[in-house]
């Protein structure tokens, strides 16, 4: 059969994620490993993703635009944007608010309870796990960024609305504050902190590095910008300069001579 060659041409353009973020996040903060964490909150690059998987991210963010105005049809209130700022609701750590932060998706009062919601898109395979066992068992990702979530903001319940790419069907999920998890999770945010994230395998071949965006600075020698920010002397500040040098003992601004890449500790 003939084509016209354009999904040949479509599939191979560039992937764009934009620039990475430069703090430790809600939504990265379920995963297992405590360095990928750490080069997260320093801004090191994300290892390039294929063009496919970079459409189905924004498949989802585009999705979630519908969900909202379905949810809103079905006839619940919600709050999509944050009317200060015209943007998403944004929760950050008291201590830390320029390193430790997430964005909502929204707030939603179900029963005249308000709750943060959180949406979700998933395939047929993932959507039925979900549905099968709560989101706690098929998605601890999901589950430790709503729960970091109402930690940083105060609220004791949030809504989780899965939405299935394969046959549009939806399904939710009311998670409970749980108050054991989140001093879990700020103990991981604390060990980060403290520059004492370490890797969590000591082979580039095993299968959480596999999956994970941030292999090629983990593995590959692929080096993140040069400024403070990435230097191993550097600490997180709770003030506006946001990194502390600890060879200067000052706030850090602009990177020295005595730069040195940062780079999290061995699991051994
Ligand atoms: S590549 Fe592996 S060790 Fe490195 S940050 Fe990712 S999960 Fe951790
Ligand atoms: S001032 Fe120099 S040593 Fe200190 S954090 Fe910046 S680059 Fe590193």
């Amino acid at each position: 059969m003939k084509t016209a060659g354009i999904s040949e041409l479509i599939n191979a353009l560039p992937t764009d994620r934009g620039i990475a973020r430069s703090y430790i996040g809600a939504s990265g903060i379920g995963h297992e490993c405590d360095a990928n964490i750490a080069f997260a909150s320093r801004g090191y690059p994300d290892t390039e993703i294929s063009p496919t998987l970079s459409r189905i991210f924004r498949e989802g963010h585009r999705l979630e635009y519908q969900i909202v105005k379905d949810i809103r049809k079905a006839g619940f209130k919600v709050l999509d944007k944050d009317i200060d700022t015209g943007k998403q609701f944004r929760y950050t750590h008291r201590d830390f608010p320029n390193h430790v932060m997430g964005n909502a998706d929204g707030l939603i009062e179900v029963d005249g309870d308000l709750m943060l919601l959180e949406i979700k898109t998933m395939n047929d395979a993932m959507f039925k796990k979900f549905k099968k066992y709560g989101v706690q068992v098929s998605h601890k990702q999901y589950y430790a960024q709503v729960q970091m979530m109402m930690g940083l903001s105060y609220l004791d319940k949030a809504v989780l609305i899965a939405y299935c790419k394969n046959n549009s069907e939806y399904h939710d999920e009311i998670i409970e504050y749980d108050d054991a998890y989140y001093q879990y999770i700020l103990t991981r945010i604390e060990t980060v902190i403290n520059n004492e994230a370490r890797k969590i395998s000591v082979d580039e071949t095993d299968w959480r590095c596999r999956g994970c965006f941030k292999s090629d600075v983990c593995w590959q020698g692929v080096l993140p910008e040069r400024e403070c920010a990435s230097c191993a002397h550097a600490a997180i500040s709770n003030n506006e300069t946001r990194w502390y040098c600890i060879k200067h003992d000052k706030e850090a601004e602009d990177p020295c001579d005595e730069y040195e890449v940062y780079h999290p500790k061995s699991r051994l």
